[in-house]
Order: C-alpha cells, then structure tokens, then sequence
C-alpha cells in the first residue's frame, strides 16, 4: 500500500466558509484517509510539504471538448477516431497539468466514440490523464447547433452529426447514446454563435421532442445536459428536466429562478464570452458569429449578472476546445468579476460540480474521497488568481505535478 502525507499551510476543502490552517492529510492508495492536525504518518509514507501552500479538491471542468478544435474544426473532424482520441490525450494531460483533475466532456464529433475511449483508457490506468465524464455525441435536430452539416458544401455526407427530428428519432438517439457507454445525454435545444444556419435565440426541438429526450434518458438512467440559448429555450430545458443548462447565454431572472426551484444546474462558460467579446471588437470573430454576437452580446453579460445574483447552482464549466485549454482556468476569474464570491466560484468547481455529477467522491478533501488534491500559493479566497498558479497536481493519489521537486 503506498501512502502520501500532504503537510498543508491552508486548505479549502471544498465546502468550508473559510480556510482550515495546519493540517496533514493522509492519502493511500489514492483515497484520503485522514484529515487532521497530525495524521499518524505510516513508516513508508512519503511526506510532502506544502507548508506555504492553499490546498483545494482538485478542479472539475464540467464542460469541455477534448476532440474538438474550433479554430480548425473543418478539417479537424474529417480526421480518423484515433487521431483524435490520441489528440485529445494530449490535451486532456496538459489541462491536468493545471489543476483540473476530473473533465466533462460534452460532445465528439465522430461516428465513433474517441472520447469514451479516452475515458475507458484513464479509468483503468493505461494511461494518465484527468478522470473523464462524457457524452459521446451531441443529439439535435437537422440543421441545429449539433448539425456540423453546415460547415461543409452539400454533397458531403459525413456522419458525424448525431440527428434526429421526431420523437421515435430522439428516443432512439438516447437509447444509441446509453448503450454505447455515454455518462450523459448532451443535446441542443438554441442554436450557438459559431455555428453557422442558427441562432441562439431560436428554439430548436419542439416541447414533445425535448420531453421525449429527458424521458428515454430519466429512462435509461442518465442525467441531461442542454447547450441553450434563448430565455423560452432554458425554460423548456428546466420543465422537460435536464440536469444541467449550458451557457443559458440569454436567460432571464424567471428561468434562473425556476432552475433554482427545479434543482438545476447552470454552467455559464464566461471566459468564453469574454474571448467572443474580445474578437468581436478585434474585428477577429468567425464571420457566421458576428451578427449573432454583436445582437446578443449585451443581454450575454446581462443574463450571466443575473445567474451570478440568483440561487441556482452554477458549475465551473469552460467549453474549452471552442477556445484554448490553456485559457479554461481563467473561467474562475471570469466568474467573480461576473459577481460570484471566490468561494462559490471554488465550490462550481469543486464540491458544487460533484454534486451535478453526483459524484460524492469527488470535490472535497474529506476521508473516503478521491485523491485528486492541487495545491497553489496565495489565498484563492482572498484573490481567486491564485487559482492560475497551481503548481502542485494530484490525480487519485499519484503526483503529477510538484515545482519544488522540478515536477512542472
Ligand atoms: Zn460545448
């Protein structure tokens, strides 16, 4: 049995108010065993001092797309599975490089599954990489935000959109979904901004084919997450009982309140508005992107100051692969300077995004949950920069990453 003892400075564990100063945690066998002043340290135990150090539960990015790359997506999805899978590896261990120890990943476009292998390859220790949830596929209908279709001249027929236009077609988009081995149910209920042929403003299942959705997979057991965009659109989402909302980019103050009401989550990926922002005045954005962007971008900050001033539950998610990965951890950041306190925008990240994930073993440092422990100077509470900083990256009870032994 190999043991680590973690000597901490400071911790945020995942729930607390504020920081619990000089404490030890014990890890084996990639379970934290013990929390507390003094552990009793095993005589094989290696010791490891982050004595000037904030330790937290690692990140969980709720919202990302390890095979997808937006600035090529063309030319990027024409390429086989394994190149991707192989690509997103890659990807997936720079971005555990940064702290985040657990991904969702919502969305591959491929007719195969490169994102449950990817999963499948961590979870049993192949390789290293962050611990992946997925959705293997994006369910819409023709010509939706999930129909890649519009990228490409007509006479390409490239399955990897996953379609569907009624609602024997969406149950049995779902059912394809469960049995390939999808953690969630991904699916777009507005149009996006980069997509060309549809609007976020515009709904785009009809309220039978979003309830048959959510029914096949309350069904087969598997929570719902929906890209969506107009206010109507994130209100139907919340009625026909998804989990989790997906940008919600326009949402209004009744959809954050019946999402609070309902018990769902909304992961408002700001850093990438904030990046749209940017290129929509560098006069860089995506051409299909700049007339949607330049209507809505206004009611886009709007919406997310009222998520930040709601009760719903928001998860730290980035939809990077839309945009860098490099760029994911200033989502932490962006969402303060939305109006989230740094604690509730450590606990969308941490404790917060385990619970949407119904995970209890994960976004907490408590015995009994996962090893995955970063750790960072400065005071993320005081000044959530520090998030930027991590230097010190646990994943299941292995050390990935640790500056003072040249581990970077
Ligand atoms: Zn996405």
């Amino acid at each position: 049995m190999s043991s680590t003892v973690l000597k901490c400075g400071k911790i945020f564990d995942g729930e607390s108010q504020t920081l619990l100063s000089d404490q030890e945690i014990l890890v084996s066998d990639g379970t934290i065993v013990e929390v507390a002043a003094t552990v009793n340290v095993p005589s094989e135990a290696t010791v490891i001092d982050l004595g000037d150090r904030t330790v937290s539960p690692g990140f969980i990015d709720a919202h990302v797309h390890l095979t997808m790359d937006a600035a090529n997506l063309q030319m990027q999805t024409l390429g086989s599975t394994a190149t991707k899978a192989l690509t997103g590896l890659s990807i997936a261990r720079g971005y555990l490089n940064h702290g985040f120890t657990t991904v969702r990943d919502l969305g591959a476009m491929d007719p195969e599954t490169p994102t449950l292998d990817l999963r499948n390859a961590i979870a049993s220790g192949q390789v290293t990489g962050p611990r992946i949830i997925a959705a293997a596929h994006i369910i819409s209908p023709t010509g939706g935000h999930g129909d890649i279709g519009g990228f490409y001249p007509t006479r390409w027929d490239i399955p990897v959109s996953a379609l569907a236009d009624d609602r024997a077609e969406v149950r049995a988009a779902v059912r394809r979904e469960h049995a390939i081995g999808s953690d969630w149910v991904k699916t777009v209920n507005a149009g996006g901004y980069f997509s060309p042929g549809d609007d976020p403003a515009v709904c785009t299942w009809f309220d039978d084919e979003m309830d048959a959705l959510c029914q096949t997979a309350r069904q087969l057991g598997m929570p719902v997450a929906v890209h969506t965009g107009a206010a109507d659109a994130c209100k139907q989402a919340i009625r026909s009982g998804a989990r989790s909302l997906e940008h919600a980019y326009l949402i209004d103050e009744e959809g954050v309140r019946m999402a609070a009401e309902a018990g769902v989550f909304i992961v408002p990926t700001m850093q990438m508005t904030q990046e749209d922002l940017q290129q929509l005045n560098d006069g860089t954005l995506a051409d299909q992107a700049v007339w949607k962007f330049s209507r809505d971008a206004e009611q886009i900050l709007d919406s997310q100051r009222m998520v930040a001033a709601g009760d719903a539950d928001i998860v730290f998610g980035t939809d990077c692969g839309m945009f860098p990965f490099d760029h994911g951890i200033k989502e932490f950041s962006a969402l303060v300077n939305a109006g989230l306190t740094p604690l509730r925008a450590l606990t969308a990240a941490t404790s917060t995004a385990a619970r949407m994930l119904e995970r209890e073993d994960l976004g907490r440092i408590r015995p009994g949950a996962a090893a995955d422990i970063v750790a960072m100077p400065g005071n993320p509470l005081s000044d959530i920069s520090a998030t930027e900083h991590v230097d010190f990256v646990m994943s299941r009870g292995e050390i990935i990453r640790h500056s003072d032994t040249g581990r970077d």
